[in-house]
């Protein structure tokens, strides 16, 4: 059958959700549908590697907003749906139960699923990654089964939280990190070496520079896993943090054009007539990245691009320039960035690591491009000022803790 929505959604977490607030919020009258593979209610991702996976929030707790929300501002949650293809011709969306639905405008915001271990035995029961609700809830099930040793492979976030979340419980954990250095992705060395020490002085077990030869089993049941250099960690569960890969396989095949992602213009407008993108799968030209085209894998991003894509669809142009930020939670670490880094050519220390409490102020040409804030809340907040207007300081004034950085502007 094809029916309705005139308005759809495609990926109820962050972006999707916030786009559909954001339409009624604008007064958009006509009919919103959110379609997600998941048939639970949107919920926030950031806790799933956090209080969620260490049981100290609810899923209830987790969730946008409750579904009388929803029910109340008639957006029809269209779970159990996974798209499979669309024609942007007839402006139709198929999805893999054979439902179809037609659309006016397609706002296409599904993320990324987490990437998996190409090696034998990955398919092992005990292997986990952390994406969904559903990806968590089965891993908490099977470390309720007399699980003492975890295996993470990646030190990007989700290993890191996790890593902390599974100390937290008493489990033992060792991480292989394939770089030579952990959060290489996000962060400059500093932070790295800070954050590894911290898991280290906690028991964690890092091997850096290490690859994964293979996953070991007995009966079905993961047993251990081979580094390549034939080291053999006994292990009871492994959770694999390795990176996402952009869902865009519908969009693509539709004809949008895509760059690691898919592409999209400064108001999330997709190549495709009426279909938008946002959130992780969507590569946009980034003021903050050098005018690069970049994905963002961030809550603030997807957030910001679903108010742009809100306000577009209602008639309101505003471009995309928002300023990314990041946070993690580990131990009783806050870890907050804000701007981007990457391509930076020179740093400065504000604060003393040994004390727990410090910033790394990242300059590109002599001007701030980004901060990173371990247990610093004043920076991070006063620091967005100077990275959205490249402040151009010296190194010296950067480094003085006994100034402020709003005094520098
Ligand atoms: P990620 O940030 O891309 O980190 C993956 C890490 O795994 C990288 O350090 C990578 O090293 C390493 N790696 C890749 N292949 C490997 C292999 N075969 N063996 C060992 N190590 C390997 O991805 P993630 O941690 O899985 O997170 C997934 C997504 O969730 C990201 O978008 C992330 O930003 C998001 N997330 C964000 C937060 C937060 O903002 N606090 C928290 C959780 C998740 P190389 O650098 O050498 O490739």
């Amino acid at each position: 059958s094809r029916r309705g929505p005139q308005r759809t959604g495609r990926g109820s977490g962050h972006g999707g959700a916030q786009t559909a607030i954001g339409l009624r919020k604008q007064g958009f009258h006509g009919s919103i549908g959110l379609l997600d593979r998941s048939r639970a209610l949107p919920y926030e991702r950031p806790p799933l590697s956090k209080e969620y996976l260490s049981g100290e929030k609810t899923f209830e707790r987790i969730l946008i907003r409750p579904e009388k929300f929803w029910r109340d501002r008639d957006v029809h949650l269209l779970g159990g749906s996974n798209v499979s293809s669309l024609d942007p011709l007839v402006k139709t969306i198929s999805c893999g139960n054979g439902q179809e639905y037609a659309y006016e405008q397609l706002v296409w915001s599904a993320g990324g699923d987490a990437k998996r271990l190409i090696c034998d035995g990955s398919d092992l029961r005990g292997v986990h990654t952390v994406r969904s609700k559903e990806d968590v809830d089965a891993l908490i099930y099977d470390m309720k089964a007399g699980t003492e040793r975890c295996t993470i492979i990646g030190g990007g976030y989700i290993g890191l939280e996790a890593a902390a979340v599974f100390r937290k419980l008493g489990h033992e954990v060792v991480l292989v990190e394939a770089f030579n250095r952990v959060l290489s992705r996000v962060t400059g060395p500093e932070v790295s070496r800070f954050i590894q020490n911290e898991h280290v002085s906690r028991e964690v077990k890092i091997h850096l520079e290490s690859g994964v030869r293979c996953i070991e089993g007995d009966g079905g049941l993961l047993t251990g896993v081979v580094l390549e250099t034939g080291e053999v960690i006994q292990t009871d569960i492994v959770l694999v943090g390795i990176g996402i890969e952009p869902c865009i396989d519908a969009l693509a095949k539709a004809g949008a054009e895509t760059a690691n992602g898919v592409v999209v213009d400064e108001y999330c407008q997709t190549t495709l007539p009426g279909v938008y993108a946002i959130g992780d799968c969507a590569a946009h030209i980034n003021p903050f990245a050098d005018g690069q085209r970049i994905r963002l894998e961030s809550v603030q991003n997807a957030n910001d691009m679903a108010s742009v894509v809100a306000s577009v669809i209602c008639g309101n142009f505003e471009p995309y320039h928002a300023t990314p930020w990041f946070w993690s939670d580990q131990y009783d670490l806050k870890i907050q960035t804000v701007g981007l880094s990457a391509g930076y050519d020179d740093s400065v220390t504000r604060g003393d690591p040994s004390n727990r409490s410090f910033s790394i102020v990242y300059l590109k040409n002599g001007k701030v491009v980004a901060l990173d804030c371990v247990n610093s809340m004043k920076d991070y907040v006063q620091g967005r000022r100077l990275v959205e207007t490249g402040l151009v300081a010296a190194r010296e004034d950067l480094a003085d803790t006994s100034r402020q950085l709003k005094e520098l502007l």
